[in-house]
């Protein structure tokens, strides 16, 4: 019996095909001979018949499409989750992404005074803006919420104690925990009440010569309900202020601007956490504020100025195009009805429901014109990424009821790849989460994978 894989082409003869080298004109060789001869090898291993010369190039070239597609790659978000921390958290305005692009583009004073021709300081760029919008004295950046937490209880309480209550010592998502992140920092973690209860006496008894800080981290992503018991910053303030001792309130969430009118409530912006008489507020830059990635530390000036001294703040040391990201949406702030308008996440947030009906409407009859079956259904998204984690907000969705389930892989697989979620058997496009400029990718992506 033949064995048809003896006649298998060689490498050498697939990179004289046509089909081929069209390929190496394109992209990188060793992109294009990896897929020769990976397809050759899978070839061998599947022992099936010679293929035509045609099908060798459909498989070599859709094996360098898909080494060529880049790792991190745009998304639709159609969770109807705002801030998905798996998604990359919150989409930038348009003035932020500008403001990257022009300083990317070339040298900036990121580290320079341009006033006096001396060496700058990075730590000195959006802290006008921080002071100005929150009401600190002063501010520091650095690269995350977490990072601001670890720098914070290093300079103030290494080697020393903190208390936070049991309540309080949650997981944020991803594996991070804040009991761990607060151990690494070299300060000993005192936890004191309940996880249900915890009540000014617990504070004052766990106080000891050794204590360098009170903590407080907001529950962002949950909420305990029933026999409950805890301790405002408020009276914490209170309490350290009798020893002494710093507040610590890690908000996590960075709202900037109260947004009740909309529906959501009960959670602090920065400015009411340090009226409340935090020394410290800690918050992330991509949650609510709707910015770049970042940990913004707001607090007093001797504080601030014990951070910026702090060896960590050079390791966690923040980049010069979250900067100026940073600055640009927090420029925005300076007027409400523009952040609200222009800042992504609080435009999605606080978009009404009938826009995303008849957002969705429109959607839906593009699709019947592409005969494809959808309807519009009513559906509740929310905030995520750790804030205001109970409330639902009324949304849309544009739902596919036809073969749900290959429908939702192939919008996955797709460019731009288009994240649903599936529920009772359907699909389901929540587009509070989408942004209404990308209505039109959207429905050409469900005509493609309905294709
Ligand atoms: C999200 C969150 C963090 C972590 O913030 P990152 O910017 O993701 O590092 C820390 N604390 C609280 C309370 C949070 O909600």
């Amino acid at each position: 019996m033949k064995d048809s894989r003896r006649d298998l082409p060689s490498v050498n003869a697939l990179l004289e095909t046509s089909g081929v080298k069209w390929l190496l004109e394109q992209h990188p060789r060793r992109v294009v001979l990896d897929a020769v001869r990976s397809a050759v090898d899978a070839a061998r291993t599947a022992g099936i018949a010679q293929p035509t010369e045609e099908q060798w190039v459909e498989t070599i070239a859709s094996a360098v499409r898909e080494a060529s597609r880049p790792s991190l790659r745009r998304v639709i978000n159609a969770t109807g989750v705002v801030l998905h921390t798996n998604l990359g958290r919150a989409p930038l305005a348009d003035v932020a992404i500008r403001a990257i692009g022009h300083v990317a583009e070339g040298y900036s004073n990121l580290e320079y005074d341009i006033e006096t021709g001396q060496r700058g300081s990075r730590y000195s760029h959006c802290v006008g803006l921080l002071q100005q919008l929150t009401g600190a004295e002063d501010a520091l950046v650095v690269n995350n919420c977490a990072a601001a937490l670890v720098l914070t209880l290093n300079a103030l309480a290494q080697k020393k104690e903190v208390l936070v209550s049991r309540g309080e010592l949650v997981e944020i998502g991803g594996s991070f925990r804040i009991p761990d992140i607060m151990a690494r920092s070299g300060a000993k973690l005192v936890e004191v009440g309940t996880t249900n209860r915890t009540h000014d006496d617990d504070y004052r008894r766990a106080i000891t010569p050794k204590t360098a800080a009170i903590v407080k981290v907001h529950r962002s992503n949950f909420t305990i309900e029933g026999f409950t018991a805890e301790v405002s910053v408020e009276r914490l303030a209170f309490i350290a202020a009798e020893h002494g001792l710093p507040v610590i309130h890690d908000l996590g969430s960075g709202l900037l601007l109260p947004l009740d009118d909309y529906g959501l409530s009960g959670e602090p912006t920065a400015s009411v956490a340090l009226a409340s008489g935090a020394t410290l507020v800690l918050m992330s830059g991509d949650k609510l504020l709707g910015g770049p990635q970042a940990g913004i530390i707001l607090g007093t000036t001797a504080v601030v100025a014990k951070l910026r001294k702090n060896p960590f703040a050079r390791a966690m040391r923040v980049d010069k195009l979250t900067l100026s990201a940073l600055e640009a949406t927090l420029r925005l702030y300076l007027e409400p009805e523009r952040a609200l308008k222009e800042v992504p996440v609080l435009a999605m947030l606080t978009e009404r429901v009938e826009q995303i009906e008849s957002r969705a409407r429109s959607m839906v009859s593009s699709l019947h014109s592409s005969n494809i079956d959808a309807e519009v259904a009513p559906s509740m998204a929310s905030v995520g990424g750790g804030a205001f984690p109970t409330a639902d907000i009324a949304s849309r969705a544009v739902v596919l009821s036809k073969d749900a389930e290959r429908t939702e892989e192939r919008l996955r697989h797709g460019e731009p790849a288009v994240i649903g979620r599936i529920a009772g058997g359907k699909l389901l496009l929540d587009l509070r989460s989408v942004l209404p400029r990308e209505d039109g990718v959207l429905v050409q992506a469900i005509v493609r994978a309905r294709s």
